[in-house]
């Protein structure tokens, strides 16, 4: 299988997997007092600094959740905001985390206007909130974060960001984006599935919508999954030497994609325009079904995704295209090829070849219907 589907879920390192079973063996309750519970709870908390490390916030500010999703749900309905500004281009876990969210429009590239939200909160009062992610799960679009959260503050709003896809292809540090909340999850940095954070800044708080034993200070109750969080911290020491790839990443996405401009000119690239992390890649052929692609590429041994792999099983337009302004054809024609630091530039080739092989099949087949 040649897996190009890195924004869905990267593979797990094999030192992380090695770090989640030797926690496996650990059976104590992190909130148990005897050795085995503190044995727990030192795992819990040798994660907690290694992620405070690597992405500048402080160890005591670290919620962990059940992964990203809950992570932002903490973040906008914890926050108690009266109102809630989301760009119309944030994951589901966003759009739908609260009933009374505002979408913020987003330009043809998939980004929000500093001039655009300046105005916005101009005419808003207190007890807002906005959200906007660092970097687009399907195009890979980078928002203005620093800039934006600087213009909320400015008008005493709370700035949360989910920058799930950020860490490891471009640098990213809370401080200096000056967020007051930050949403991560491990299983898009090589660490396992059903694990994130939510990052508060000094200063700030939520209120849990998870009650109970008062665990992580009492911001969400539930017994620690102290495996995943033990891979979770692993997996961050490793953002550092992901980031030193970049470069090398980045080269194989634009041969790619210069590759398949030159046997598909009339492919379309989303947000090329504009700063992308390196390895993701959005493009489509209008009125050549995304969803046939993704499973022609299948049956010859490659994955990659429609849009958004979180909503798999739901077929339908990319919701992030249709903010974008483009028409439901489209946005229900293109694919991602999310690529990491495994991928060899081999599988970039098979990769193109079968695409290309696809592409001719289904428009033959479209052309016949
Ligand atoms: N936000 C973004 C930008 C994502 O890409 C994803 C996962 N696709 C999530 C949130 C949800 O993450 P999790 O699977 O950890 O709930």
């Amino acid at each position: 299988m040649i897996y190009l589907d890195y924004n869905a879920t990267a593979p797990m390192r094999p030192s992380v997997k090695r770090c989640v079973i030797e926690a496996l063996d650990v059976s104590g309750n992190p909130s148990s007092i005897h050795s085995s519970g503190r044995r727990a709870r030192a795992m819990v908390e040798k994660a907690r600094g290694q992620i405070a490390n690597s992405f500048g916030v402080r160890h005591e500010n670290i919620i962990f959740t059940s992964g990203a999703t809950e992570a932002n749900t903490l973040a906008l309905a914890g926050s108690k905001c009266r109102r809630v500004f989301v760009s119309g281009v944030e994951h589901h876990s966003v759009l739908e985390a609260v009933d009374h969210v505002e979408k913020i429009a987003v330009d043809q590239d998939g980004l929000v206007s500093p001039e655009c939200l300046d105005t916005l909160l101009r005419h808003n009062g207190n007890s807002v909130l906005v959200s906007v992610m660092l970097a687009n799960n399907e195009t890979g679009v980078i928002q203005p974060i620093a800039e934006l959260a600087r213009i909320a503050h400015d008008y005493g709003a709370l700035f949360h960001c989910d920058a799930v896809q950020a860490p490891g292809r471009i640098p990213l540090n809370m401080n200096d984006l000056g967020v007051d909340l930050m949403t991560l999850s491990a299983h898009k940095i090589g660490g396992p599935n059903g694990v994130g954070a939510l990052f508060l800044a000094p200063g700030i708080e939520v209120a849990s919508t998870m009650n109970g034993g008062g665990q992580e200070r009492g911001r969400r109750g539930g017994t620690e999954n102290v495996a995943a969080i033990a891979g979770f911290g692993a997996a961050a020491m490793y953002v550092n030497e992901m980031l030193n790839k970049a470069g090398q990443i980045g080269k194989l996405r634009d041969g790619m994609e210069q590759a398949i401009l030159e046997q598909a000119p009339e492919v379309v690239i989303h947000g090329h325009k504009v700063p992308r992390l390196v390895n993701t890649s959005l493009f489509g052929v209008d009125g050549v079904s995304a969803e046939t692609q993704v499973i022609a590429l299948d049956l010859s041994g490659i994955a990659i995704s429609s849009g958004s792999a979180c909503s798999s099983g739901k077929v339908g337009p990319s919701h992030v295209l249709r903010a974008m302004g483009l028409s439901e054809s489209m946005s229900a024609s293109s694919i991602r090829v999310s690529i990491g630091v495994e991928t060899k530039e081999e599988e970039i080739t098979r990769f193109v070849d079968a695409w290309v092989s696809s592409l001719k099949m289904i428009k033959q087949q479209v052309d016949a219907a």
